[in-house]
């Protein structure tokens, strides 16, 4: 089918969640992506921090491929070996003890949410079931999850909302402090927001946060779903700021783009759920499981988070070569989660790569945020980086 088929087809029959979608890729691989009229893209959006490994990646496929002339599924009901193995690799790779498994990050945060009233209920604390949460976060689309998502579009026309959120802004401990009361029993953080603008903690804020939370006996929740998986430059995010949280949530990159999320939590908190008290029909299957014990082994023997580390430098200093002759107003980030903060036309200015061949997105209205595998070269990062540059000349 041509892209104006697919869009067609779609168009009639697909509830129309996602507006005018104007691409429809085919084929994937490494960081190149093809669409349905043959024209080759570099994807720089990774899948929305999906695709860690790029497209294809033959340990990612062999293990999907294998685990599928095997057996898909046959329910949590029984012992399933790669989820078992898939656990001791997180754990032996976190400061975690114990995991839990579902399909994405709203699943993922939703677990968070239940455990961490779980947990106060627990230990006497019968009337504290109010999370804080920060502004601009983003945490899922469920009703849960909307309502932990600090950001009023998402709750229009949803309403009531889910009791027991605070919201405070993000970066800002005196805010959070002043927000607790008898009533909390967490704290839920993503450690760098991105889909809020690519927005970086001050030096101390999450320390500040665990300070907080051992202070009033509060749980703190790391929302990792996009900053896992080494896109930081460290396995989990808190790894870089050396801040151990009780609960983390991931998914995005875990499989690969095999639908999977997990909840890690520290054992006083994990002990919590017990028979009956959560589950998930799918969660950590055969089929997802497989494709992330093969994604997290890659990352880790690849040194992949070292390799983030240095094309993120390199991707944000190729950015920065241009603050001088257009409307940049600064690049932030960290390993290869980057946003080039502009200061007019963003979004005419996503859409003018994508013409000239980069697949990135405009978050926020004003960043053009930058999700590329993290086994991308240097050569990758200078093909980027010349498409932005030639697209700003057209743009500005
Ligand atoms: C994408 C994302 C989610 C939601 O994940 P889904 O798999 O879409 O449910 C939650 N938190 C963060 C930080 C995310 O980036």
């Amino acid at each position: 089918m041509t892209t104006a088929e697919i869009k067609s087809l779609a168009t009639e029959y697909i509830i129309n969640t996602y507006g005018d979608r104007s691409l429809a890729f085919v084929k994937g691989e490494g960081p190149y992506l093809w669409d349905a009229d043959g024209k080759k893209y570099l994807d720089f959006l990774g899948g929305l921090a999906v695709n860690g490994l790029g497209h294809g990646h033959p340990k990612v496929v062999e293990a999907i491929r294998e685990q599928a002339g095997n057996v898909l599924h046959t329910s949590n009901l029984y012992y399933i070996q790669p989820q078992a193995e898939l656990a001791k690799l997180l754990i032996d790779n976190s400061d975690m003890d114990q995991c839990f498994f579902c399909n994405s990050g709203a699943e993922a945060n939703e677990a968070a949410i239940k455990i961490a009233r779980k947990y106060a209920k627990d230990n006497g604390k019968t009337d504290s079931y109010e999370i804080i949460t920060m502004d601009n976060s983003f945490h899922g689309r469920t009703m849960a999850t909307i309502t932990a998502t600090a950001q009023p579009k998402y709750h229009v026309g949803f309403e009531p909302m889910l009791e027991g959120f605070k919201y405070v802004p993000f970066d800002d401990l005196d805010a959070t402090a002043a927000a607790v009361n008898s009533k909390t029993c967490a704290i839920l953080v993503e450690p760098i927001q991105s889909e809020g603008g690519v927005n970086i903690p001050s030096a101390g804020y999450l320390q500040g946060l665990r300070e907080l939370c051992d202070q009033h006996d509060l749980i703190l929740m790391f929302d990792e779903v996009q900053t896992a998986m080494g896109r930081l430059g460290t396995f989990f995010g808190y790894q870089s700021y050396g801040v151990i949280p009780d609960v983390i949530t991931m998914a995005k990159a875990l499989g690969s783009g095999v639908p999977i999320g997990a909840m890690l939590a520290k054992q006083k908190v994990a002990d919590s759920f017990v028979p009956g008290t959560h589950a998930a029909t799918f969660g950590g299957n055969f089929l997802s499981s497989a494709a992330a014990c093969a994604t997290v082994k890659t990352i880790l023997d690849e040194n992949l988070a070292v390799n983030a580390v240095k094309m993120g430098n390199y991707l944000a200093g190729g950015l920065m070569e241009l603050k001088d002759k257009y409307p940049i107003d600064e690049v932030r980030g960290k390993g290869l989660l980057r946003g080039l903060v502009l200061t007019e036309n963003a979004k005419l200015l996503a859409a003018q790569c994508i013409e000239n061949g980069l697949v990135t997105i405009c978050t926020n209205d004003y960043v053009l945020r930058f999700l590329p595998p993290l086994n991308i070269n240097t050569a990758h990062v200078e093909e980027a980086v010349n498409i932005v540059e030639k697209s700003m000349s057209q743009v500005y």
